[in-house]
């Protein structure tokens, strides 16, 4: 009987470990991000109208399609109202270049590398991650190696809106010096499904910089859950809007042409944008992720200037 009791009481225990899961990665994390300070949305809209210094340009590394499922949550009122089915989507994998005329390059994820399809088990992607990212029907259009070598100059930083694969997948390009930055819990906060990623992203992440956080304060209007100033000039800012991941940012960058947001995977698809429906099964919190959503539409709809960018599509 006592043994039974013993097994039963350390499955019970895997069980329960299992069902808390565990931390997306293991990489180590740096003491303080060394851009990035404390700021609020009066502050950002202050200024968000005003041309900025900042050069970017979206590339569309890759060609891929996915469940619309994942992209789209298909439960929601209006996708079902509007008849929506699971499909094949087609998307695009993008990075976003930076050029900071004091700071340096940037970009804000990362692409796909070539040498992660060409050997995807050695980047840590195993069988069973290949299947389900279904990385044959991924196809480079130009790989983060390419697009760092049209880089003039040196690239000073990558900024992540979050740690999901599709987002490191140039990480095999990235130089092992140059600093990475993340929203504050998106490496650490436990989540079952992360069993499945962990190793994959840990490999990807593998003698590479520390994760650098951006730990938020509350946004004191209260438009956001909280707001960066990244270079504490006013030319960029990050945006706390968690929900697809527990650390999701978006970033609004003062461009030469004017504002331009990009929301990150808080909102993937056009139909999302337009219709206001979070992504789907990729998702952690919806209802957190859906309500920085509607923040982040009511902001473009207070400042029609802004240039929206999503997460996966135009
Ligand atoms: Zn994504």
């Amino acid at each position: 009987m006592k043994t039974n009791h013993t097994v039963f009481t350390m499955l019970a225990c895997t069980l329960l470990l299992a069902l808390q899961g565990c931390s997306l990665s293991s990489h180590t994390l740096a003491q303080q991000p060394a851009l990035g300070q404390p700021s609020g949305s009066a502050e950002m809209e202050q200024m968000i109208d005003q041309a900025g210094p900042v050069e970017l340009e979206t590339i569309n590394s890759a060609d891929w399609s996915v469940s619309l499922a994942g992209l789209l949550n298909l439960d929601s009122a209006a996708a079902t109202q509007a008849g929506l089915e699971d499909r094949d989507e087609p998307i695009q994998i993008y990075a976003h270049l930076l050029k900071h005329p004091r700071y340096g390059n940037f970009i804000i994820d990362t692409g796909v590398s070539q040498k992660l399809l060409d050997d995807p088990g050695k980047h840590g992607l195993n069988w069973i991650i290949q299947q389900a990212m279904h990385l044959e029907k991924l196809h480079i259009r130009k790989s983060t190696d390419e697009m760092l070598q049209e880089l003039n100059g040196k690239l000073s930083g990558v900024f992540f809106t979050h740690l999901h694969l599709d987002h490191i997948a140039g990480m095999p390009d990235i130089a092992a010096d140059v600093p990475l930055y993340i929203g504050a819990t998106e490496s650490s906060a436990s989540h079952f499904k992360n069993l499945f990623v962990r190793g994959a992203t840990d490999q990807l992440l593998k003698g590479k910089q520390p994760l650098q956080e951006w730990h938020f304060q509350p946004d004191p209007q209260g438009n956001f859950e909280g707001i960066i100033d990244l270079f504490g000039d006013g030319s960029a800012f990050v945006i706390s809007v968690p929900g697809h991941s527990p650390g999701s940012v978006a970033f609004l960058i003062r461009t030469t042409r004017g504002p331009v947001l990009m929301t990150g995977d808080a909102c993937i698809t056009r139909w999302g944008w337009e219709h206001t429906v979070e992504p789907g099964d990729f998702t952690a919190d919806h209802e957190r992720n859906l309500k920085n959503l509607k923040s982040m539409k009511e902001l473009v709809a207070r400042h029609p200037a802004i240039e929206v960018r999503l997460g996966h599509q135009h």
